[in-house]
C-alpha cells in the first residue's frame, strides 16, 4: 500500500479532512501525514468547510446556514400583505409552510383579522 499516494488522493477529494483522520484511515500517525503533504507541497492543515448562505448565496464560515443579522431575518421571515386589511407583516417560513399545508393561501396578519373575513 502506498500511504503517500492514498493520503494525497484523500486530501484532494476531501480537503476538509484532518491529518489525524487521514492517518487513522491509513494506519499511520498524523505527523506522517503532515510530512507527506509538506513534501508534496499540499496544505498541511484541513481546509475549512465552506457553505453558502441560503439567503444571499455568498460564502459562509462555520456551521450556520445563513449569515447572522439581515440574512437570517430575511430568510426566516417573509414580508406578507394581510388579505383582510392590507397591512404588511412579517411571518416565519415555518408558519407559512404550515398554512400552505392547510391550503390556506391567503395570509392574515392576526387571528382576529382572519375571523372578520370568514364571518
Ligand atoms: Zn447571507
Ligand atoms: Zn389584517
Amino acid at each position: 500500500m502506498d500511504t503517500a499516494f492514498d493520503a494525497v488522493r484523500m486530501k484532494k477529494m476531501y480537503p476538509h479532512l484532518t491529518n489525524a483522520y487521514i492517518g487513522r484511515r491509513l494506519g499511520v500517525g498524523r505527523e506522517r501525514i503532515r510530512q507527506i503533504f509538506k513534501t508534496k507541497g499540499l496544505p498541511t492543515k484541513a481546509a475549512k468547510p465552506i457553505h453558502y448562505c441560503l439567503h444571499c448565496n455568498s460564502e459562509i464560515e462555520g456551521r450556520i446556514k445563513v449569515h447572522k443579522g439581515r440574512c437570517h431575518f430575511e430568510y426566516y421571515k417573509k414580508l406578507l400583505t394581510c388579505y383582510g386589511c392590507g397591512k404588511e407583516f412579517y411571518r416565519s417560513r415555518g408558519h407559512i409552510a404550515l398554512n400552505e399545508r392547510r391550503n390556506q393561501e391567503n395570509h392574515f396578519h392576526s387571528v382576529d383579522c382572519y375571523h372578520k373575513n370568514h364571518a
